[in-house]
């Protein structure tokens, strides 16, 4: 991530999901996308992982992972740059909670909170969803969300999710 502003990186967590089109495939070339966006790399990566649907049952499974990404991008450049890339996968969005070839999450912009149109961080849903918690648990499991550790948003969850080999 090349020139480097004189002032620090911020660090996001982007939330990684796909179940159409080889999704294994799209979530490992999406994580070296993210790694090649401008001013930003990729400073650690979940595992993936695989889940059962949200919503609608009759689409395949899952796969997630998680990242770090050290960016001098702010937040709405930063979306920008992830809706661009979910475009460039041909992500189709015919219904809502229906298959996708690629969904990208802020999940987290350093301790910043957003409250835009289009953008709200950190990630109203997050702690309700075990796909994103079980990644970011094995990438940051230090953090907390609304005051509680993300271990125990998680015991709170039927866990689903399962690391792929
Ligand atoms: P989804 O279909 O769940 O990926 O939602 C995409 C829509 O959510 C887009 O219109 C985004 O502008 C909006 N959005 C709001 N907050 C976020 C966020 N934290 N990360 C990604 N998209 C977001």
């Amino acid at each position: 991530m090349s020139p480097a502003p004189s002032r620090p990186a911020s660090l996001a967590y982007i939330g990684l999901g796909s179940n159409l089109d080889q999704p294994r495939k799209q979530v490992a070339t999406a994580l070296s996308e993210l790694d090649a966006l401008p001013l930003s790399r990729v400073s650690v990566a979940s595992r993936l992982y695989a889940s059962r649907p949200v919503g609608p049952q009759d689409q395949p499974d899952f796969v997630n992972a998680v990242v770090a990404l050290e960016t001098y991008l702010s937040p709405l450049a930063l979306l920008d740059q992830l809706q661009a890339l979910e475009q460039r996968h041909r992500r189709r969005r015919e219904r809502h909670w229906g298959p996708r070839t690629l969904d990208l999450d802020v999940l987290l912009f350093n301790t910043t909170l957003v409250a835009h149109p289009r953008l709200q961080v950190p990630h109203p849903h997050m702690h309700t969803r075990a796909f994103v918690l079980r990644p970011l648990c094995e990438i940051a499991p230090h953090l907390r969300l609304r005051g509680q550790p993300l271990e125990q948003w998680l015991a709170g969850l039927g866990d689903d999710v399962t690391p792929l080999a």
